[in-house]
């Protein structure tokens, strides 16, 4: 365990904001966390991953406490199923590659996703039609209160769109120390129906499908994409994509005909944040140091020195025009800390 005082957060947050904790607490093994209950005492506390889904909005007047517990073994093996299991501070990004690089499939789909592996489960991490709900057996997680460990089971979890009982009962309650993934070695179905992956994959030629080259083109697509957090501070989609009745679906599409919508399978839709965003002219708008995204209206960036409270203030803005113009009140995605 490594403890410093009144830290600076600006390399442990992809928007890069600049703020003081009062106190960081660094973990590098499970069997530290029982020490913790006397540090926090009656501090305020954040448990920090790599900081890819929060944004400061001041500074923090607790104590962060970062995870670095590391560590992957293969716990389970058969013809067709392996059984991974992941300590909380692993890379996911790198966790991903291992198992692309094993021919395990899986979670291919979910390449270049910024963050720690315990942290992927608290918001039920996703893309292109892949959540990590879909492979994942159990969370290990460690209550900070009763100072006891205990495993979840998947149905346990409450896993939705990105949303798990990490952000309800149990937020900030439980530190996650390690997940079990369940992958196919054979006889996996791939999903490269969403995106650009089939257009992508005819590009690089490939006429045989593998967690490889899925990955490959995910993150091809990714990059074009999406602004590097190395160098433009994001967080990613900053909004969730909002779920609609079919009856305000239909307002919405008669008005605007090019909505971009998806149906669920209960009679309701999810319609693209970003269609709505674009499509009030907000692509580019620029608050103070803030910025939407030019090439990807759900993501906003710190273009330019921002501090956490005018990156709020834009989401506010376009959180007040979403619903005055179409009557949806986006929900954000990024984790906001005061
Ligand atoms: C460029 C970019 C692209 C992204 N693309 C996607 C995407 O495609 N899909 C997607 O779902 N997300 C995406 N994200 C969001 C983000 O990467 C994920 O939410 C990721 O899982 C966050 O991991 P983290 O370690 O950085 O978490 P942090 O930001 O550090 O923490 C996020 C939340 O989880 C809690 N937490 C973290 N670790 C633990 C733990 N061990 N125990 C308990 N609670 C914990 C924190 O308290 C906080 O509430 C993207 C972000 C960026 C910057």
């Amino acid at each position: 365990m490594k403890i410093f005082d009144n830290f600076n957060l600006k390399e442990l947050n992809t928007f890069h904001i600049s703020v003081n904790a009062k106190k960081l607490v660094v973990i590098e093994s499970e069997n530290e966390l029982p020490q913790i209950q006397s540090i926090i005492k009656n501090n305020k506390y954040l448990i920090l991953g790599g900081g890819s889904n929060v944004l400061f909005v001041n500074d923090f007047d607790g104590i962060i406490i970062k995870n670095e517990i590391t560590g992957k073994e293969i716990i389970k093996e058969t013809d067709e199923e392996i059984f991974l299991k992941i300590k909380s501070g692993e890379i996911w990004h790198d966790i991903v590659m291992w198992t692309v690089n094993n021919n395990w499939n899986g979670i291919e789909n979910l390449s270049l996703i910024p963050g720690t592996a315990g942290a992927a489960p608290v918001q039920n991490i996703g893309a292109y039609g892949v959540e990590i709900k879909d492979v994942l057996e159990e969370v290990k997680i460690f209550h900070l209160e009763t100072q006891s460990f205990q495993v979840l089971k998947n149905q346990e979890c409450r896993f939705s769109y990105r949303d798990s009982i990490f952000k309800h009962e149990l937020k900030d309650k439980t530190f996650i120390t390690e997940i079990v993934l369940k992958l196919k070695k054979k006889n996996h179905v791939y999903k490269t129906d969403y995106g650009n992956i089939k257009e992508e994959l005819s590009q690089l030629n490939v006429t045989t499908l593998s967690p490889e080259k899925i990955a490959q083109a995910v993150i091809r697509i990714r990059t074009s994409k999406l602004p590097d957090p190395a160098i433009i501070g994001n967080a990613g989609s900053f909004f969730k994509n909002p779920e609609v009745s079919s009856k305000k679906y239909l307002e919405i599409k008669n008005k605007y005909p090019d909505v971009v919508a998806f149906p669920l399978s209960n009679h309701t839709y999810k319609i693209a944040a970003g269609w709505m965003i674009e499509k009030l002219g907000l692509k580019g708008l620029e608050y103070k140091g803030a910025a939407v995204h030019s090439k990807q209206a759900l993501v906003l960036i710190n273009k330019n020195n921002a501090t956490g409270k005018d990156l709020f203030d834009l989401s506010e803005i376009i959180i007040n025009k979403i619903f005055d113009n179409f009557g949806i009140l986006l929900e954000r995605e990024v984790n906001i800390i005061t």
